[in-house]
């Protein structure tokens, strides 16, 4: 029986302090798995620290791992992209350079793919190594996306699971160039098993995400895969249409009744404030959508390698 390949795919960004630490780790982590060969794709996804020469001396020395320079800091989405279109494993892993996911969770997932499935999904039993305030942001944004969207993410699940060749091509082959990749693992199906585990806090080095990031990020994974948003917009506005018709007769009413009163400056003032900016918000999610329109027909590459290091390179 041929030996399976597994590819670890590792987004590497300013992870000098990490790097060192993750590979004494993995390494053996991957050695342990029966019946697997393994190789380590890092990608460096623009690091101004000295992340690079790092992972190419590393590369030089163990012929599992190779390197994939990209030309400056594309974005983890992207970077994983990259990871997954170089990986030429049988079954693939991404996985984070600094060692919040434990690399024995590894083989957990590989036992669980020889039950039989194409996805395996690593998913987190605690937060506890996050913030509250983070926990509470993540909940409500899986909360809001599953509501809104048709597609569901799965909870407490980050891009730690592990795939198989033909769920990797199928990713591969998805065309849009804007990619929330939770929403496009979840997207493409297939059969799929949980392992739980639990996250620690990183080894070294900071989160490269701030809370702004974070925002940003869960607004393009809601226009990633719902178009409510937009559909609101009718609803509201036939909303207001008909409360104003009802507005309209109770005046045609009073003026019957009560005859005509000049006064009403400040509730036209108000109501006229409030709408333009409801507009205003409407006009701002049209344009949230055009604006991804206009990035996905710009048909650009998701990244540029810059160079490539180890095996055959
Ligand atoms: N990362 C990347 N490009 C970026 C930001 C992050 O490749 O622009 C990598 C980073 O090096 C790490 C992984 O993505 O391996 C996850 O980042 P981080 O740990 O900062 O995110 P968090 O765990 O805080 O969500
Ligand atoms: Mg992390």
């Amino acid at each position: 029986m041929s030996r399976t390949l597994l590819s670890l795919v590792v987004p590497c960004y300013n992870e000098e302090d990490a790097l060192s630490t993750f590979f004494s780790q993995v390494v053996p982590a991957l050695e342990a798995i029966d019946e697997t060969d393994f190789e380590i794709v890092c990608i460096n996804d623009g690091s101004k620290d000295g992340t690079l020469p790092l992972l190419v001396s590393i590369a030089e020395t163990n012929a599992r791992v190779r390197v994939i320079d990209l030309s400056r800091n594309f974005g983890k989405e992207a970077a994983l992209s990259a990871g997954l279109a170089e990986a030429r494993g049988d079954i693939v892993v991404p996985f984070d350079a600094d060692l919040q996911d434990p690399p024995e969770v590894i083989a957990r997932l590989v036992s669980k793919w020889r039950e039989g499935f194409d996805v395996v999904l690593a998913k987190r039993s605690d937060r506890s190594s996050d913030s509250y305030l983070k926990r509470q942001s993540a909940m409500s944004f899986y909360r809001l996306h599953n509501k809104l969207a048709d597609l569901k993410i799965p909870e407490d699940v980050g891009d730690f699971r592990l795939m198989t060749r033909e769920v990797v091509d199928t990713l591969n082959a998805l065309p849009e160039s804007r990619r929330f990749m939770k929403g496009l693992f979840a997207w493409v199906g297939f059969r799929t098993a949980e392992v739980t585990y639990v996250r620690n806090s990183r080894v070294a080095g900071q989160t490269k995400f701030s809370g702004w990031k974070l925002w940003n990020f869960a607004l393009e994974g809601i226009t990633s895969f719902s178009t409510l948003p937009l559909r609101m917009w009718t609803y509201f506005g036939l909303f207001v249409a008909a409360t104003s018709f009802v507005y309209a007769a109770y005046l045609v009413i009073r003026t019957l009744v009560r005859g005509i009163d000049v006064p009403g400056y400040a509730s036209i003032f108000v109501s006229l404030l409030f709408f333009s900016g409801v507009q205003m918000i409407g006009i701002g999610v049209i344009g949230e959508y055009i604006g991804r329109i206009y990035i996905e027909s710009k048909r650009r590459p998701l990244y540029v390698i810059r160079r490539r290091y180890g095996r055959d390179a």
